[in-house]
């Protein structure tokens, strides 16, 4: 059965699989000289709560990727790693999509931080989209937390989950619905799935992490 018969999901990275904000509250207590437990975790994007005058986002932003190794010291999110395995290993297709190049001639390093740091939390995917406009990656069901990306992909009539945390508190939830934890978003997901699988008349996964009747090697259906 060819690849493209598989569910696909978008996963985006930062702030769903990997623990952007913990890591970046690190990373600014030191730039700032605050006390970590003086910059509140009630962020907004941009991180105006943190005192960061106009420009400094970015420049924090460039120290901590260049200069603290961002995307290899960030925690993984709590049960995300475990989710996004059970999923893989029920047939969904994980698909990558993270916008990471945004620091010119800085690509080998944020790319191979990238790909080291899904490998070393054994975090399964098939396909590594680094890119910015990912309403033109297909997936059958996004996991988002930018609101602008949120946005962007329901304009693109895409189904979003958003995965919560205080930078879209004020997104609406539906279409597409809320996570607030690793364990609800792999509900929704697998939800979606099992629907897509019923509709297409094909067999369910036997149990949670289990792949269904003719898939194998971690969801290639054979
Ligand atoms: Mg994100």
């Amino acid at each position: 059965m060819a690849v493209e018969s598989q569910f696909v999901l978008g996963l985006d990275l930062d702030g769903c699989v990997a623990d952007f904000y913990g890591r970046m509250r690190q990373i600014a207590a030191e730039w700032t000289g605050r006390a970590e437990s003086d910059l509140t975790t009630n962020v907004r994007y941009g991180l105006p709560e943190w005192g960061l005058v106009d420009g400094e986002y970015e420049r924090l932003h460039r120290f901590a990727v260049t200069q603290r190794d961002l995307f290899m010291s960030m925690e993984p999110i709590s049960g995300a790693p475990q989710s996004i395995r059970r999923l893989g290993s029920e047939g969904v297709r994980i698909r990558v999509i993270t916008h990471r190049l945004f620091i010119r001639h800085f690509h080998q390093t944020a790319v191979a931080q990238t790909v080291s740091w899904l490998d070393a939390h054994a975090v399964p995917y098939w396909d590594l989209c680094l890119m910015r406009d990912k309403e033109r990656v297909d997936a059958n069901v996004y996991v988002e937390d930018s609101p602008q990306n949120v946005l962007q992909l329901r304009a693109a009539g895409k189904d979003v989950i958003i995965f919560d945390n205080s930078t879209n508190v004020e997104l609406e939830d539906e279409p597409g619905g809320r996570a607030r934890s690793w364990a609800e978003a792999e509900g929704m997901i697998r939800a979606r799935y099992y629907a897509w699988l019923r509709d297409a008349g094909r067999p369910l996964p036997p149990g949670l992490g289990l792949p269904p009747e003719g898939v194998s090697n971690g969801g290639i259906t054979v």
